[in-house]
């Protein structure tokens, strides 16, 4: 954590899709807190792919290895074919084996819910987005086939197989950091999410894991819950869990269920973190269809920008962007369409006139 009034260099890559405006907003509201900033701008994803043949070009990775904090926009990854996942390569190039992803209820937010504080946090590194993936028939795969076929189990001719690989390091690693994540900010309970009871290699790895780190922390409550359980328990009693420790598919499935218990995926901001570095971005993707109009909502990625003048030792500058952007959701008045009762409400604002209410709600904090 870097501490005190001076100038803070971050890199900033704009995204693809609605990245490039929500990040803009995100920028303006940062800056509006007084903390000096120099925004390195770097560019990652569709365009620079087009253009270069590389969607994740090394400058990039160079720019946050030097600069230690980046806030970044959604990029695009083509289905199926195309170019692999440029956020995937990201967290595993600078090792960022932490996703933080606070899903808090503001008021005025609409959610059937009345009661909600949860952070999820997921292991960025391992699992199936290991991209440890095949076809069966390709040549190089013949030995794996036959120690497949000695396992038994129901495998077609006409299968892809995906690897999921998880750790006992990894798996350490990430429990101690939701231990220690939850220590710091005084929170109560640690649940670690698995499916150890079907998979007993992989998920039991984990799980036998997270129950050692535990003994480490009598001060915290730890329980486990089965991920299809968790599910139905979030949506049942939310206000029951605190801080939810994930092997990467589950966090990713889960932080887009506790987002739409708070509101919406227009909310919820996130922190990719790695040992002396941190990368701050939005949960949403880049919502292509909305891009270019204005009208994504900039809550998520403005709360980027306050998670991240926290990182940076600005917390004063933090809260009042965050009290900023809860006065504004309260009062219900200048929100994106997501935000309001009817998406058709002819009031809604677009994404800069939410970061310019935002701005002035900030002169009374
Ligand atoms: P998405 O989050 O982009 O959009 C899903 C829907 O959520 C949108 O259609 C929209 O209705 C709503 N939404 C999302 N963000 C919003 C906002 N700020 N304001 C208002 N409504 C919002 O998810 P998707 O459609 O599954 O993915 C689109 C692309 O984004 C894909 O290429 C995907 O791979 C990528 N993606 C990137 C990231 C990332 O960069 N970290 C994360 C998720 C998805």
């Amino acid at each position: 954590m870097i501490r005190g009034r001076h100038l803070h260099t971050v890199t900033l890559i704009p995204g693809d899709g609605i990245g490039p405006e929500v990040i803009e907003a995100a920028r303006r509201c940062v800056e509006a807190t007084g903390v000096s900033i120099r925004w390195e701008i770097v560019e990652a994803g569709e365009k620079v792919f087009e253009r270069v043949g590389d969607p994740l070009p090394e400058e990039v990775l160079n720019s946050i290895r030097r600069n230690r904090v980046a806030l970044k926009g959604p990029i695009t990854t083509p289905v199926g074919g195309g170019f692999r996942s440029v956020n995937v390569a990201l967290r595993k190039s600078l090792d960022l084996y932490a996703n933080v992803r606070p899903c808090k209820l503001y008021p005025g937010a609409k959610t059937r819910y009345s009661e909600v504080d949860l952070v999820v946090i997921r292991e960025n590194t391992e699992d199936l987005y290991a991209g440890i993936e095949f076809r069966l028939g390709a040549s190089d795969t013949q030995e794996l086939i036959e120690i497949l076929r000695k396992k038994g189990g129901n495998l077609r001719s006409d299968s892809g197989i995906s690897l999921k690989l998880i750790s006992r390091t990894a798996s350490k690693r990430i429990v101690r950091f939701a231990f220690e994540y939850a220590r710091k900010r005084g929170r109560k309970k640690v649940t670690a999410v698995h499916k150890a009871n079907i998979m007993k290699f992989s998920d039991g790895v984990f799980l036998e894991a997270a129950k050692e780190v535990a003994r480490e922390y009598p001060d915290i409550e730890f329980e486990d819950r089965i991920v299809d359980n968790m599910c139905m328990q979030l949506v049942q009693k939310p206000e029951v869990y605190d801080v939810l420790v994930c092997p990467n598919l589950y966090g990713d499935i889960l932080s887009d269920l506790c987002a739409g218990l708070v509101g919406g995926l227009g909310i919820t901001p996130s922190m990719n973190v790695g040992e002396g570095i941190a990368v701050f971005e939005p949960v949403h993707g880049s919502a292509p269809k909305y891009a270019g109009m204005n009208k994504a909502n900039p809550t998520a990625a403005i709360l980027c920008g306050a998670l991240m003048l926290e990182h940076l030792g600005e917390e004063k500058a933090a809260t009042k962007l965050e009290n900023a952007v809860a006065r504004v959701i309260a009062e219900g008045k200048d929100v994106t369409y997501d935000l309001k009762k009817d998406p058709n409400d002819p009031s809604a604002v677009g994404t800069s006139q939410m970061a310019d209410a935002v701005i002035e709600a900030m002169q009374e904090f």
